[in-house]
């Protein structure tokens, strides 16, 4: 009888064997740090549908209610004290192994750069949470300073240069991302031979075409996510895989070998 290696044991040996990887982190990386995700069985949109309006920059540019509101939910958001878990620390291992080209984030979390991971190879695309910027000046400064100004009676504070509008440095809804970024992410998707997506929902555009992008380019594509996405049949049809299994565990695993690798090359070289 043949033995069949798990779907996770071909996947790790292809990490091993891969020149050039690029990865693509969504919000069910972070959910292990108790930062919810949004389409997820417990997402904070499949919860409180009216949730997203928040993120829209037009409901946020002509409501103040609204502005008034992601205020609130940003003194109470859970990054502020959450720690990076065993994915994110996984990432860690793997940029170490020599061959990330990118860890492109759709999180806002920053939890990846507090793991250990390159600021210079994280691309974060849709902003952070940790600044915030004018609408109007562009000027930008940490949240932390911002946070301390909401208060009763200032519940939506204005930029202390132009009086302008202040958000998180995050992309909403309606808002282009930044256009660098997406360039250098896109780069990195068409130069890898194996692209790693993880805990992405896949369905938020241009995130999520890095995958054709790379798949278009001859690269593998492996998929780390518990619900189904719109890429996991392509994925599979180009030679790649789908795992369900949770991020915290499988990632790990995936990694577990690197160390052993650079290691024995060190020791051979
Ligand atoms: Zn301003």
């Amino acid at each position: 009888m043949r033995v069949q290696a798990s779907d996770a044991g071909r996947v790790a040996s292809w990490i091993a064997e891969a020149r050039v990887i690029a990865v693509l982190t969504g919000a069910g990386i972070s959910t292990d740090s108790g930062i919810p995700d949004y389409r997820g069985p417990q997402g904070l949109w499949t919860r409180d549908p009216g949730a997203q309006r928040l993120v829209s920059i037009d409901a946020y540019l002509a409501d103040p209610e609204v502005r008034r509101r992601a205020w609130a939910s940003r003194r109470a958001h859970p990054a502020w004290t959450a720690a990076p878990n065993a994915g994110h620390r996984a990432l860690v291992d793997l940029e170490r192994s020599g061959r990330l080209v990118a860890l492109i984030t759709q999180n806002i979390d920053e939890l990846h750069q507090r793991a250990g991971s390159s600021p210079e190879l994280t691309l974060e695309l849709h902003g952070t949470i940790w600044q915030v910027a004018c609408l109007d000046c562009g000027r930008r400064t940490p949240m932390i300073e911002e946070l301390d100004r909401v208060s009763d009676s200032s519940p939506d504070p204005p930029c202390r240069s132009c009086g302008g509008i202040l958000k998180s440095a995050t992309i909403s809804f309606g808002q282009p991302l930044e256009p660098g970024l997406l360039q250098r992410a896109t780069l990195a998707a068409a130069s890898c031979d194996l692209f790693l997506a993880v805990g992405s929902s896949l369905t938020v555009q241009p995130a999520a075409a890095l995958c054709g992008v790379a798949l278009a380019a001859g690269a593998r594509l492996v998929i780390v996510n518990a619900q189904p996405t719109p890429y996991d049949q392509l994925a599979g049809a180009g030679g790649g895989a789908v795992l369900r299994e949770p991020i915290g565990e499988v990632l790990p695993a995936l990694v577990a070998g690197l160390a052993d690798l650079s290691a024995g090359a060190g020791a051979a070289g």
